[in-house]
């Protein structure tokens, strides 16, 4: 299975990752996607851009060499009630918002109870599309309740490829999303997390638990630019 869009990638404005964002445009051209969404972190993350960078974003131009570019974030889950560090009128100008934890952001949590509270009230949060990496075991949530929580909210929840490289222990994780998200018909997103630009459109390890999870073409929205573009819509974006 091919997909067309990488959804989550981090430029060297995220203060950790290595490429600029001519470079990821470039390498989702070389690696034949037909769109990307740059989604640098959250002010909150230690070295990331503040608020007037993702302000700013509205210069990108929507189509470069032939690929798509999206205005994105992967904003921070910092409380329970769904806050997350962006203003809302920064947020409502990017063309899609992916939330999650991270550690060092200012998110106070500590229990299941706790973490999954908060991510289903990101869920629940209008501005929140995506939610990245739920498999994180440095968060451990209530799986059931937040794969519940996205499909009646209608948001998807993120295999995140990376992860099984920096965070071993989420492989099992997210086998178990992708088994729930098969079960309930969640939408899931399948996204690289990028950090430098060879691994634009690197999906492979992630891949491999949608497949057997027995997740089909119609459930990933990243899978076609047109399936992006509908989730986008319901959640009354404009792309184009
Ligand atoms: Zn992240
Ligand atoms: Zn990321």
């Amino acid at each position: 299975m091919k997909l067309e869009a990488d959804l989550h990638t981090h430029t060297i404005a995220s203060g950790h990752a290595y490429s600029t964002f001519k470079e990821m445009v470039e390498a989702a051209d070389q690696k034949g996607l037909k769109m990307i969404a740059i989604t640098d972190h959250g002010p909150n993350m230690p070295g990331a851009p503040d608020s007037e960078f993702f302000f700013n974003t509205l210069i990108w131009s929507r189509m470069i060499n032939g690929v798509h570019v999206l205005r994105g974030i992967e904003a921070n889950i910092i409380d329970t009630k769904g806050q997350l560090d962006l203003p809302d009128e920064i947020l409502d100008q990017l063309d899609i918002v992916l939330a999650g934890f991270h550690t060092g952001t200012g998110y106070r949590g500590s229990t299941v109870e706790d973490n999954t509270k908060a991510m289903i009230a990101a869920l629940e949060n209008p501005r929140v599309h995506i939610i990245t990496h739920p498999g994180n075991p440095r968060f451990p949530i209530d799986f059931e309740k937040v794969v519940l929580a996205a499909r009646d909210c209608g948001k998807a929840l993120e295999i995140n490829n990376s992860s099984f490289f920096i965070r071993p222990k989420s492989i099992e994780f997210c086998v178990r999303i992708a088994e729930l998200a098969k079960e309930h018909g969640v939408m899931v997103a399948v996204n690289s997390d990028a950090h430098i630009y060879y691994q634009v459109g690197d999906f492979s390890l992630a891949m491999g638990i949608i497949d057997r999870a027995g997740i089909e073409k119609s459930q990933i929205i990243n899978s076609s630019t047109e399936h992006v573009r509908n989730f986008l819509t319901q959640h009354g974006k404009n792309i184009d």
